[in-house]
C-alpha cells in the first residue's frame, strides 16, 4: 500500500523538526513541497537528497492526476508546506481529500494518509501565550473585504479564546478594528515571529499593543499569530 505523509516542518527554527519527519522526508520517493526552493534549505541542512515537486492551491488537476497515478504505482510520498504543518491555513486538504476519494476500476485507491506531527504557528502561539487555553476557536486568515465586520462582531461577543494568522500588512488595521469592536480594554497577545530571532509575544489591553506597535514600528514585520482573550 502506497502512503502519503503529512510532514509538519519547522516554522523559523530549521530544528524544529522531529527525527521521525527527517527519516520520512529521508525513504519516501517524493516529497511535495508548497515551494521546492524553501523546502530544499531544509532538505540541505539535514543532507537529505529525495527529489522534490512543488504543490500548491493553484495547481492544476494534471499535477494531482500524476500524484495519483504515482501513488497507485505503490509510491511513498511525503506532503510539506513552507512552514508548519500542511493543511492548516496552507495547500494540501484538498489533494488529501481528492487521494481518499480517488478510486482506481470502482475501488478506492490503496492509499494510506499518514500524518507525522510537527510545528504549527497557532499551537505554538498558544503555548506560550500565557493564557488556560481549555479551549479555543480558531479563525486562520481572516477574509480582507467580505464578512470582515460580521467576524469582528462574532470575535467582540466571543466568551471564547479566538486566534488567527495576520500579516505585517493587515496587523495595524487589525488592531484598528479590535479596538473599534472589542473596545480598548480588551486583552490581546500578539505572538511574532515564533522561533526565529526577533520572536516577541506583545500582551496587554488592544490599547496597550496598539501603542506598543505605534511606537516600535519597526516590528510591524515577519509574521502575526493573533490572540483575543474572551470577553469577561
Ligand atoms: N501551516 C502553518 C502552520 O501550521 O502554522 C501556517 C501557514 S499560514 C500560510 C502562514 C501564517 O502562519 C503566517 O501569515 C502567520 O500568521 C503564521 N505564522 C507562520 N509562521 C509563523 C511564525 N514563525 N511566527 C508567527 N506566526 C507565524
Amino acid at each position: 500500500m502506497a502512503t502519503l505523509f503529512v510532514v509538519g516542518t519547522p516554522i523559523g527554527n530549521l530544528e524544529d523538526i522531529t527525527l521521525r519527519a527527517l527519516r520520512v522526508l529521508k525513504e519516501v520517493d517524493l516529497i511535495l513541497c508548497e515551494d521546492t526552493r524553501v523546502t530544499k534549505r531544509l532538505l540541505l541542512k539535514y543532507e537529505i537528497g529525495t527529489p522534490t515537486m512543488s504543490y500548491h492551491a493553484q495547481s492544476k488537476l494534471a499535477k494531482v492526476d500524476k500524484i495519483l497515478s504515482l501513488l497507485e504505482e505503490g509510491k511513498n510520498l511525503a506532503l510539506v508546506s513552507d512552514a508548519g504543518t500542511p493543511c492548516i491555513s496552507d495547500p494540501g486538504a484538498l489533494l488529501v481529500s481528492q487521494i481518499l476519494d480517488s478510486k482506481v476500476k470502482g475501488q478506492l485507491l490503496n492509499v494510506s494518509v499518514v500524518p507525522i506531527p510537527g510545528p504549527s504557528a497557532l499551537v505554538t502561539a498558544l503555548s506560550s501565550a500565557g493564557i488556560s487555553v481549555a479551549e479555543f476557536t480558531f479563525l486562520g486568515f481572516l477574509p480582507h473585504k467580505k464578512g470582515r465586520e460580521t467576524l469582528f462582531k462574532e470575535i467582540a461577543d466571543s466568551s471564547r479564546v479566538i486566534a488567527f494568522y495576520e500579516s505585517p500588512h493587515r496587523i495595524e488595521k487589525t488592531l484598528e478594528s479590535l479596538e473599534k469592536f472589542c473596545g480598548t480594554e480588551r486583552n490581546i497577545i500578539i505572538a511574532r515571529e515564533l522561533t526565529k530571532i526577533y520572536e516577541e509575544f506583545a500582551r496587554g489591553t488592544v490599547s496597550d499593543v496598539k501603542a506598543h506597535f505605534a511606537e516600535n514600528p519597526d516590528r510591524i514585520r515577519g509574521e502575526f499569530v493573533v490572540i483575543v482573550l474572551g470577553r469577561m
